[in-house]
């Protein structure tokens, strides 16, 4: 029985290419109490490499965060399978906007202490009672009322390429420290005022919503199943757009271009741009917006220094990463000195 992956990405994605199948993207999420874990997990794996289905998936005690690629022939096969567990039957899945069939090229189901890495110590408030759901339409009205203040629940680097117009957008690297920020900055306004609240899929806001009711907001609303449910929503029911830019998503698509908006620059020269790339020096990886012109002259790196690192040989760049400190930046995202064009 098999219960890891075991092909490396570049394998699968010879696959993928032989298979010459469509795959659909598809995320969904669910808190739950899981009695254990390990066992569901298991199940979960076998179940779905039986499916030939790929992506990142957390369990934990608190319920499922799922994120995947499924051929489009086994999506109802999916269904079935999530329909026969009681906690997600009828479970929406959000489906991503762009297709691409190598989103994900391995199948991760790992067990952790949380389905998000929140920061929170759950027991200090009532995780169940959270804040209002609302539909695209819904969410654009309230959007609309000048007492409302609209939150986006991301990080820096995602909202800086795409988010709703007149959001505020924490300038923050994890969620935690946005929860905290929120609330300073609106706390003479916790009864008065609607906090309006989204994410990418709709989970962050799950736990930010309850979290901002203990702390004694009155008004509290949530975009349901995010950035992907609304334009969904905007596509198939005609919904006003109010969303510029780019979703930022967790998969090798890195995006979803949603509006031809370019609501950000590049890290390096300060032109328009909302390209993310990697540092292809990988003992950098930093994550930063790069335009066409500058992924050319520096190799789609970040600085000269890392341009000179990803052109040795492999060798060469594996013995100067020996037994050094520098792997400090490794996944480091969208911050360093070397952008100068950062915000
Ligand atoms: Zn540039
Ligand atoms: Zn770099």
């Amino acid at each position: 029985m098999q219960l890891y992956n075991k092909l490396s990405a570049i394998e699968r994605a010879a696959l993928i290419d032989e298979a010459g199948k469509d795959r659909l993207t598809i995320s969904f999420y669910q808190y739950h109490q899981i009695e254990n874990p390990q066992i569901f997990r298991d199940k979960l794996f076998l179940e779905w490499d039986q499916l030939d289905v790929l992506g990142r998936t957390y369990v934990a005690n608190e319920g499922i965060n799922a994120q995947m690629s499924v051929p489009a022939d086994n999506f109802l096969q999916l269904k079935e399978q999530l329909d026969a567990i009681s906690f997600l039957k009828d479970i929406r899945l959000n489906v991503a906007v762009e297709q691409d069939n190598k989103s994900f090229l391995k199948l991760k189901v790992k067990v952790r202490n949380k389905i998000v890495a929140d920061g929170l110590n759950d027991n200090t408030f009532d995780v169940t009672d959270i804040g209002v759901h609302l539909s695209a339409e819904k969410f654009n009205d309230m959007l609309a009322d000048p007492n409302t203040v609209c939150v986006d629940m991301r990080n820096h680097y995602e909202s800086e390429i795409g988010h709703f117009d007149g959001a505020v957008t924490p300038d923050v690297d994890t969620f935690r420290d946005s929860l905290d920020i929120i609330e300073e900055d609106l706390k003479d306004n916790k009864e008065d005022k609607n906090l309006l609240m989204y994410c990418t899929g709709g989970i962050r806001c799950e736990k930010a919503s309850a979290y901002y009711k203990h702390k004694g907001f009155k008004n509290v609303f949530q975009l349901e199943g995010g950035i992907i449910e609304y334009t969904r929503q905007v596509k198939d029911e005609g919904v006003e757009n109010k969303f510029i830019g780019k979703n930022f998503v967790f998969d090798h698509r890195r995006a979803e271009r949603i509006t031809d908006d370019v609501v950000s620059n590049c890290h390096q020269c300060g032109e328009p741009s909302d390209e993310h790339v990697n540092c292809d020096n990988q003992a950098c990886h930093l994550l930063f917006i790069q335009c066409t012109a500058c992924s050319e002259k520096m190799n789609t790196c970040c600085s000269e220094d890392c341009k000179e690192v990803a052109a040795l040989s492999f060798e060469e760049q594996k013995e100067l990463r020996k037994g050094k400190g520098n792997s400090n930046k490794i996944f480091k995202k969208g911050r360093s000195d070397v952008l100068t064009f950062k915000k």
